[in-house]
């Protein structure tokens, strides 16, 4: 196998989407850099591959990375893997990569499952542009002020979300984006439960809060972009916002900008008070 480091897609739930490459690579690999050793040994052991696993996350020291570049430098291969899906995407591997790099060492994508891309193949949204968040703020003030920044980006939103999250953040999604906004919640993809829910926001936010088992499980949210007229709060409407808030309080300027433009009043409001803080 020639030298390099391997960066190794493995399945999102459904063992049967390891490609044959990326068992051809983790069993060929010198070492397997995983971000959790026992949670991936149970997926090696799946696919009768011996492999020497090395612990490599977020929190590992630089000590850890020394170690795989020495392996690397020395001709070797490495075969990064992350608990799940496509390493790098909300998972962790960017200083090993970087320093691979800079260190001549090839670095090899070997692609396969990725929830978000399965969750944008599958949701029935616009995919020809998309913008992927990852997590959102866990702290309602930060995630709403992020929300916001969102409001008027005219591709669709790709999120990641804990199930203990989701129902506030689709509440809060409805509030930014108003609840006519279509949404789709892509949960527990691949797997015996796999859900994929499209709905206006608000209808979303009861369908959830009516079934907890759609707050269980591990789940994407994609938001559909924001619609031309709702975008067009980038230009002209913003600088009549602003120059009205210039003269009024935040709320009645939001207020008179609804009233002409259409738009809600409250997401008129959060984009003035967004500004302020900015
Ligand atoms: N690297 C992974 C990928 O390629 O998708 C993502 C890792 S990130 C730490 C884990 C998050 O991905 C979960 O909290 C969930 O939001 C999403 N996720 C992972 N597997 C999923 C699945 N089977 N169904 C829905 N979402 C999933």
């Amino acid at each position: 196998m020639d030298s390099g480091l391997y960066i190794v897609a493995t399945p999102i739930g459904n063992l049967g989407d390891i490609t044959g490459r990326a068992v051809e690579v983790l069993s060929g690999a010198d070492l397997i850099a995983a971000e959790d050793t026992r949670h991936s040994r149970r997926l090696l052991q799946h696919l009768g591959i011996e492999g020497r696993l090395v612990a490599y996350h977020e929190h590992s020291d630089a000590g850890a990375q020394a170690r795989l570049l020495e392996t690397l430098s020395g001709g070797g291969s490495v075969a990064l893997v992350s608990d799940a899906g496509t390493p790098l995407i909300s998972d962790p591997g960017y200083p090993l990569i970087r320093a691979a790099q800079e260190q001549g060492v090839a670095v090899i994508p070997v692609p396969g499952a990725c929830a978000a891309i399965a969750a944008l193949s599958a949701g029935g949204l616009a995919t020809d542009r998309f913008l992927f968040e990852g997590f959102l703020p866990a702290r309602a003030v930060a995630r709403e002020k992020r929300l916001q920044e969102l409001a008027a980006q005219p591709h669709t939103l790709v999120f990641y979300e804990a199930p203990h999250r989701v129902l506030e953040t689709v509440v809060a999604m409805a509030e930014v984006f108003g609840e006519d906004r279509e949404a789709v919640l892509a949960r527990e993809l691949t797997k015996a439960f796999e859900t994929i829910h499209r709905a206006p926001l608000g209808a979303l936010q009861s369908w959830i809060a009516a079934d907890p088992n759609q707050q269980r499980g591990e789940i994407v949210l994609l938001v559909a972009g924001a619609s031309q007229r709702e975008a067009e709060l980038d230009e002209s409407t913003a600088s009549l916002l602003r120059r009205l808030a210039q003269e009024l309080p935040a709320k009645r300027a939001a207020a008179v900008v609804a009233d002409w433009s259409g738009l809600r009043k409250k997401a008129l409001y959060e984009f003035l008070v967004a500004e302020k803080e900015r």
